[in-house]
């Protein structure tokens, strides 16, 4: 797939803007648009009935009011928490967005996104046809397409089966030195590798690879 951004940002929201706003809300990217970037990236993960919601850990103990496994909750139960006094009490109205809730903030905002589909272990399969399922029903056709990516290679290939057309992106913790095979296969157009083990060699290999 050709890269199909005209206009790709250097800078991308982390969870919205996490160092100025509780992360992986909607104040996070409303932050991120005020403080004028472009794009912003998120994570998806399923809860026990099946919703895509916006979080990044496994369990909701960090970045909440309560403790739990996400894939232990209901839907109805993440919607009560309050998902920004851990982070400064000017949040504290501030809940765990739903995938949905999230896509018609971006509208709203005009911002793209860096969708990171993020299976609580077990879910590889469902987080991403969910994923894929709003992104089709909700994303509208006239925006720029996501960027959706994931550490998840049965997500990322599960993605690719049910759209050929998707925008995709690796996610590599690990670097191996036959690396390309992975995003050519998927027919992925980024590789994001994790800043700790990064060197400008695998720089150089993945402009090579004309990513
Ligand atoms: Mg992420």
């Amino acid at each position: 797939m050709q890269f199909p951004y005209k206009h790709f940002p250097k800078v991308i929201g982390h969870r919205g803007a996490c160092g100025y706003a509780p992360e992986n809300t909607l104040a996070s990217m409303h932050k991120a648009k005020e403080l004028g970037v472009e794009w912003v990236e998120f994570d998806v993960m399923l809860t026990q009935d099946g919703e895509a919601i916006i979080i990044h850990d496994n369990n909701v103990n960090r970045t909440s009011n309560s403790k739990g496994e996400v894939a232990k909750l209901s839907y109805a139960a993440i919607k009560q928490l309050d998902a920004g006094s851990w982070f400064s009490k000017d949040f504290s109205n501030e809940k765990i967005p739903s995938f949905i809730e999230l896509i018609e903030c971006l509208c709203e905002l005009n911002l793209n996104a860096n969708i990171e589909i993020k299976p609580y272990p077990g879910f590889e399969r469902e987080t991403a046809i969910k994923t894929v399922e709003l992104i089709h029903e909700h994303w509208p056709k006239d925006k720029e397409p996501p960027l959706v990516s994931s550490f998840s290679s049965e997500s990322l290939f599960t993605a690719r089966q049910i759209d050929k057309e998707l925008v995709l992106g690796v996610l590599l913790h690990r670097w191996q030195a036959n690396w390309q095979h992975y995003p050519d296969e998927l027919d992925a157009v980024t590789v994001h590798v994790n800043q700790k083990i990064l060197r400008p060699k695998y720089v150089e290999a993945i402009k090579a690879s004309n990513r």
